[in-house]
């Protein structure tokens, strides 16, 4: 919500009973496929302030009263649209509630531990990708009679952007073991999504460097993939959010 991002359990988005319907009123922001999904998950406060008064909803995206703004003008992720949505008195019968009523917040965090994942592995997805295009081109661009591989000053950042990404793409997949086998695994998403989105920033960084000028137009995909790496370190949670949530793990929760 324009108000409430980090902080999401202090939503003020609004869904009152009345019969056997809920009334619900107020504003998302950030809502990827804003506009165009068939279905919203919406969490909305029905009872008491924090994580406890708010419930989960299935909103159809023709609902009466639900209406789209203009994609928001983004630095990257141009190919999934994201806008802010209004409600105003859409009404929803209580079989689209999921959940429990005040068990949003909980069915939310749950959702985030595993969407976690999906950002760690798309970022090292990409951050593959920049490593295979700075290689290629490393193998292939002369300077000073010589391919400009040879220099150990790029071999060197080469080995230190693969390597970013093994140990990225270990990290995710041990998260992901845990989960399949039905452990704990909120810990871990939250190290596999700060690390890997941590790595796929360097290394998209670093690929633009190997490929110096041409690195920094948009004839080739280098520049591209900084500019998508940098929302991997805010969505799902920003990577401070993660270091809290790990650090919670660690040490319990903060005292005040
Ligand atoms: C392209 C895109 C798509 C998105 N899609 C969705 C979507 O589909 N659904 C959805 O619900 N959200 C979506 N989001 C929202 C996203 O989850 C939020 O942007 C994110 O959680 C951060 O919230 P905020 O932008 O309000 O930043 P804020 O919470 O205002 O944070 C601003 C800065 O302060 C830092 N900060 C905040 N609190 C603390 C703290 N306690 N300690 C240290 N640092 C802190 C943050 O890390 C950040 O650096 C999307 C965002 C983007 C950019």
């Amino acid at each position: 919500e324009p108000a409430s991002g980090s902080d999401a359990a202090s939503l003020r988005t609004k869904a009152v009973r009345d019969g056997d319907d809920w009334v619900i009123t107020g504003t998302k922001s950030w809502i990827t496929h804003g506009g165009i999904a068939d279905f919203y998950t919406v969490l909305a406060r029905t009872g008491q302030e924090g994580a406890r008064g708010i419930t989960a909803f299935l909103v159809p995206g023709d609902a009466a009263g639900l209406n789209a703004a203009e994609p928001e003008k983004k630095m990257g992720m141009k190919g999934s649209p994201t806008a802010q949505l209004h409600f105003d008195g859409v009404r929803v019968a209580d079989d689209r509630r999921v959940g429990d009523e005040g068990q949003g917040f909980a069915i939310a965090l749950s959702a985030l531990d595993s969407g976690r994942l999906g950002i760690a592995a798309c970022a090292i997805g990409l951050a593959q990708a920049a490593l295979d295009e700075a290689v290629a081109y490393a193998t292939g661009r002369r300077q000073f009679g010589r391919p400009i591989a040879d220099f150990q000053g790029l071999r060197f950042l080469l080995a230190d952007m693969a390597t970013r990404i093994e140990a990225g793409r270990a990290l995710y997949l041990a998260a992901a073991r845990l989960r399949d086998a039905g452990h704990p695994f909120s810990q871990q998403a939250a190290m596999a999504k700060l690390f890997c989105t941590d790595a796929a920033m360097q290394v998209t960084i670093d690929a633009v460097q190997v490929l110096g000028g041409y690195g920094y137009t948009a004839d080739f995909p280098a520049e591209r993939y900084m500019r998508e790496a940098k929302v991997l370190q805010i969505v799902e949670g920003t990577n401070q959010i993660q270091r809290m949530v790990i650090a919670r793990h660690l040490a319990g929760p903060e005292t005040r």
